[in-house]
């Protein structure tokens, strides 16, 4: 694994290094994600403390305990983080992250009919995930 991993926004205006991240990638389905997405969102985990942004970023708190990031000139979605948590990286930002195995969907009962992504990776119900994280009641 190369020691840094550089990525950028659709305009260019923020750019992002991490100089360390867990190759994985998570997919979500809840509505948030839909909505925030076009459909749905994926991410992989990066420490705070490695993660080095340039560019001015907007901010918006769609729950009480998390925030969405995004490019404020062309919109591009850079990370959802929980408070005081691991950056949750957009992979479509990191060239490397295009070979990156995705080991989970979230709110998979959820997940629009296009959005039913291939592969024989744990899939999480909406009810399993609520019984065990922090959400909101909105979803449906
Ligand atoms: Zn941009
Ligand atoms: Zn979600």
């Amino acid at each position: 694994m190369s020691a840094t991993l550089e990525g950028r926004c659709l305009c260019g205006d923020v750019s992002i290094t991490l100089s360390d991240w867990t190759p994985e990638i998570s997919a979500c389905h809840c509505r948030l994600c839909r909505c925030a997405g076009g459909g749905l969102m994926a991410g992989f985990d990066a420490p705070a403390e490695a993660v080095t942004v340039r560019g001015e970023v907007r901010r918006f708190r769609a729950t009480d305990f998390a925030e969405r990031a995004f490019c404020p000139r062309c919109g591009t979605n850079l990370w959802l983080r929980d408070d005081d948590g691991d950056y949750e990286l957009s992979p479509g930002l990191f060239e490397a992250a295009g070979r990156f195995p995705l080991i989970r969907e979230v709110y998979a009962d959820c997940a629009q009919r296009f959005a039913r992504l291939a592969g024989d990776h744990p899939r999480i119900s909406r009810a399993e995930y609520e019984s065990h994280h922090k959400h909101v009641e909105t979803d449906r």
